[in-house]
């Protein structure tokens, strides 16, 4: 008998995982048909890239939309409930009928997409780079941040606030070849990236647990700010990173 209970269990928990999965996958499809409305001569899409950064690592960005007024980097979100969180806090929070589940701050995760791309691009110079996080409608977003989180139905708003030309014509067509070559998109590479990331999660985790920054090995410091006690890094303001207490 008992066995069949943790046999029921385990395909629940299965079947969430994969639901989870496949809820985020179908959001960036419904971003991707969002972009294909910005004109073609103008813009150039590339949707669920994987890269190798300069250390070895993979990273994966959801949307790059490439044009002579910017880059724009697009991380989407497919969540539920509301969403609170800041620039700058480790972890953001989402509120499902009161069930709170932490999330990693997209804005951080996107900043080391534009890390990765500015490394890989470094031969194009000072181009501007401008991060996205797009949220599906199905969450209400309690987020101040001065990069903008919005909802996936305002990106096309957010990109063509963007009409001086800074870009050439030439190193738009550059940098869309040049980041196609790099997709490393094969199914061994996928997989070794979701390896690294449940890794560099563990490590964060640990550095964490020790009560060290995990941006940067500073030590945590317990602080007071406006909205209760949280941990902070001790080489702030140089290093930002804050943690709620639990
Ligand atoms: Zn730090």
């Amino acid at each position: 008998m008992p066995f069949i209970i943790i046999t029921i269990f385990l395909c629940l928990l299965i079947f969430v995982f994969r639901l989870r999965k496949t809820k985020g996958k179908i959001g960036e499809k419904k971003v991707a048909h969002i972009l294909n409305r910005l004109p073609e001569d103008q813009y150039r899409i590339i949707n669920d890239l994987l890269i190798r950064t300069s250390s070895g690592n993979t990273t994966q960005i959801d949307h790059i939309v490439i044009s002579e007024y910017a880059i724009f980097v697009i991380e989407t979100k497919n969540y539920q409930g509301m969403v609170y969180g800041s620039e700058y806090s480790e972890y953001w929070t989402q509120d499902i009928f009161g069930n709170k589940y932490q999330l990693r701050n997209p804005i951080i995760q996107n900043h080391g997409h534009i890390r990765a791309l500015k490394s890989l691009l470094q031969d194009y110079g000072n181009i501007p780079y401008i991060s996205i996080v797009a949220f599906s409608r199905q969450a209400s977003l309690g987020v101040t941040a001065n990069t903008p989180v919005i909802y996936w139905d305002q990106i096309l708003t957010i990109i063509n606030q963007f009409e001086e030309k800074r870009i050439s014509h030439i190193q738009v067509v550059g940098i869309y070849n040049k980041l196609l070559e790099s997709n490393s998109d094969s199914k061994e590479t996928r997989k070794e990236h979701i390896r690294n990331v449940r890794l560099n999660e563990q490590k964060r985790d640990a550095a964490v647990a020790s009560g060290k920054c995990p941006v940067c090995g500073g030590s945590l410091v317990l602080r007071n700010g406006k909205y209760g006690t949280f941990y902070g890094c001790s080489n702030y303001p140089r290093c930002r990173y804050t943690l709620k207490q639990s």
